[in-house]
Protein backbone atom coordinates (compact mmCIF):
# COMPACT_ATOMS: atom_id res chain seq x y z
CA UNK A 1 0.00 0.00 0.00
CA UNK A 2 1.45 2.98 -0.78
CA UNK A 3 2.44 5.96 1.89
CA UNK A 4 -0.10 7.31 3.69
CA UNK A 5 -0.49 11.15 4.46
CA UNK A 6 -2.38 11.28 7.36
CA UNK A 7 -0.51 8.45 8.98
CA UNK A 8 1.92 9.42 11.64
CA UNK A 9 4.68 6.64 11.05
CA UNK A 10 4.50 7.06 7.18
CA UNK A 11 5.52 11.05 7.85
CA UNK A 12 8.29 9.80 9.85
CA UNK A 13 9.42 7.32 7.18
CA UNK A 14 9.74 10.04 5.18
CA UNK A 15 11.63 12.70 6.73
CA UNK A 16 8.67 15.29 7.42
CA UNK A 17 8.32 14.53 11.02
CA UNK A 18 11.40 14.05 13.19
CA UNK A 19 12.47 11.30 14.58
CA UNK A 20 15.51 10.16 16.18
CA UNK A 21 16.36 7.40 13.86
CA UNK A 22 18.24 4.22 14.63
CA UNK A 23 18.52 2.27 11.35
CA UNK A 24 17.04 2.87 7.69
CA UNK A 25 17.26 1.94 4.49
CA UNK A 26 14.42 1.15 1.93
CA UNK A 27 12.32 -1.11 2.72
CA UNK A 28 12.20 -0.01 6.51
CA UNK A 29 13.20 2.58 9.02
CA UNK A 30 13.76 2.36 12.81
CA UNK A 31 14.02 4.77 15.32
CA UNK A 32 13.52 5.46 19.61
CA UNK A 33 10.27 5.60 20.94
CA UNK A 34 8.93 9.25 21.96
CA UNK A 35 7.68 7.42 25.34
CA UNK A 36 10.31 4.78 26.26
CA UNK A 37 9.03 2.01 28.15
CA UNK A 38 12.32 0.32 28.43
CA UNK A 39 15.89 1.93 28.24
CA UNK A 40 16.19 0.81 24.81
CA UNK A 41 13.10 1.55 22.87
CA UNK A 42 13.25 1.36 20.00
CA UNK A 43 10.06 1.06 16.94
CA UNK A 44 11.29 -1.02 13.69
CA UNK A 45 8.59 -0.41 10.81
CA UNK A 46 8.03 -1.32 7.38
CA UNK A 47 8.23 1.68 4.93
CA UNK A 48 4.94 0.52 3.41
CA UNK A 49 1.98 1.49 4.68
CA UNK A 50 0.15 -1.81 6.14
CA UNK A 51 -2.76 -0.56 9.39
CA UNK A 52 -2.54 -3.98 11.85
CA UNK A 53 -1.14 -7.33 11.50
CA UNK A 54 -4.44 -8.28 10.46
CA UNK A 55 -4.44 -6.54 6.85
CA UNK A 56 -1.01 -7.96 6.36
CA UNK A 57 -1.34 -10.08 2.70
CA UNK A 58 1.06 -12.53 1.52
CA UNK A 59 2.75 -10.47 -1.19
CA UNK A 60 3.84 -8.50 1.94
CA UNK A 61 5.62 -11.96 3.77
CA UNK A 62 9.18 -10.43 2.15
CA UNK A 63 8.52 -6.77 3.68
CA UNK A 64 7.34 -7.68 6.95
CA UNK A 65 10.09 -10.42 6.89
CA UNK A 66 12.84 -8.29 6.53
CA UNK A 67 11.41 -5.47 9.23
CA UNK A 68 11.89 -8.61 11.60
CA UNK A 69 15.39 -9.57 10.04
CA UNK A 70 16.40 -5.59 10.70
CA UNK A 71 15.02 -5.58 14.14
CA UNK A 72 17.31 -8.56 15.26
CA UNK A 73 20.27 -7.22 13.62
CA UNK A 74 19.15 -3.32 15.55
CA UNK A 75 19.16 -5.36 18.85
CA UNK A 76 22.46 -7.08 18.32
CA UNK A 77 24.63 -4.21 17.57
CA UNK A 78 22.96 -2.59 20.55
CA UNK A 79 24.18 -5.40 22.36
CA UNK A 80 21.08 -6.41 23.70
CA UNK A 81 20.94 -9.95 22.78
CA UNK A 82 23.11 -11.44 25.39
CA UNK A 83 21.10 -10.48 27.95
CA UNK A 84 17.66 -10.52 26.27
CA UNK A 85 15.02 -8.06 24.55
CA UNK A 86 11.24 -7.84 23.81
CA UNK A 87 9.57 -7.53 20.23
CA UNK A 88 6.17 -6.72 20.62
CA UNK A 89 3.11 -6.03 18.25
CA UNK A 90 0.49 -4.84 19.49
CA UNK A 91 -2.90 -5.48 17.61
CA UNK A 92 -6.32 -3.48 18.21
CA UNK A 93 -7.29 -0.85 20.59
CA UNK A 94 -7.26 -4.37 23.35
CA UNK A 95 -3.89 -5.21 23.16
CA UNK A 96 -2.88 -0.97 22.96
CA UNK A 97 -1.99 -0.46 19.75
CA UNK A 98 -2.30 3.39 18.91
CA UNK A 99 -0.39 3.94 15.73
CA UNK A 100 -2.05 2.19 12.67
CA UNK A 101 0.89 1.34 11.50
CA UNK A 102 2.31 -2.06 12.15
CA UNK A 103 5.78 -1.65 13.82
CA UNK A 104 8.04 -3.66 16.16
CA UNK A 105 8.37 -2.63 19.32
CA UNK A 106 12.40 -3.39 20.35
CA UNK A 107 12.40 -3.61 24.35
CA UNK A 108 15.75 -3.78 25.94
CA UNK A 109 18.19 -2.76 28.71
CA UNK A 110 15.87 -4.23 31.80
CA UNK A 111 13.65 -7.24 32.56
CA UNK A 112 10.47 -8.40 31.29
CA UNK A 113 7.55 -10.28 33.08
CA UNK A 114 5.53 -13.03 32.18
CA UNK A 115 3.09 -12.97 31.56
CA UNK A 116 3.08 -9.30 29.84
CA UNK A 117 0.73 -6.96 30.95
P1 LIG B 1 1.37 1.13 19.86
O1 LIG B 1 0.69 1.67 21.10
O2 LIG B 1 0.56 1.46 18.63
O3 LIG B 1 1.76 -0.32 19.93
O4 LIG B 1 2.74 1.90 19.76
C1 LIG B 1 2.85 3.20 19.29
C2 LIG B 1 4.12 3.78 19.88
O5 LIG B 1 4.43 4.96 19.18
C3 LIG B 1 4.00 4.16 21.36
O6 LIG B 1 4.94 3.43 22.12
C4 LIG B 1 4.27 5.66 21.36
O7 LIG B 1 5.04 6.09 22.47
C5 LIG B 1 5.02 5.87 20.05
N1 LIG B 1 4.81 7.19 19.48
C6 LIG B 1 3.65 7.86 19.36
N2 LIG B 1 3.83 9.05 18.75
C7 LIG B 1 5.17 9.12 18.48
C8 LIG B 1 5.98 10.10 17.83
O8 LIG B 1 5.51 11.16 17.40
N3 LIG B 1 7.30 9.85 17.72
C9 LIG B 1 7.85 8.69 18.20
N4 LIG B 1 9.17 8.53 18.04
N5 LIG B 1 7.12 7.72 18.79
C10 LIG B 1 5.80 7.94 18.93
ZN1 LIG C 1 1.69 4.51 7.63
Amino acid sequence: MAANDRCLFCRIASGEIKAKIVFEDDVVVAFEDINPQAPTHVLVIPRTHISTLDDLDEEEAGIVGMTLVRASQIARNLRLNSEGYRLVVNHGEAAGQTVFHIHFHLLGGRNFGWPPG
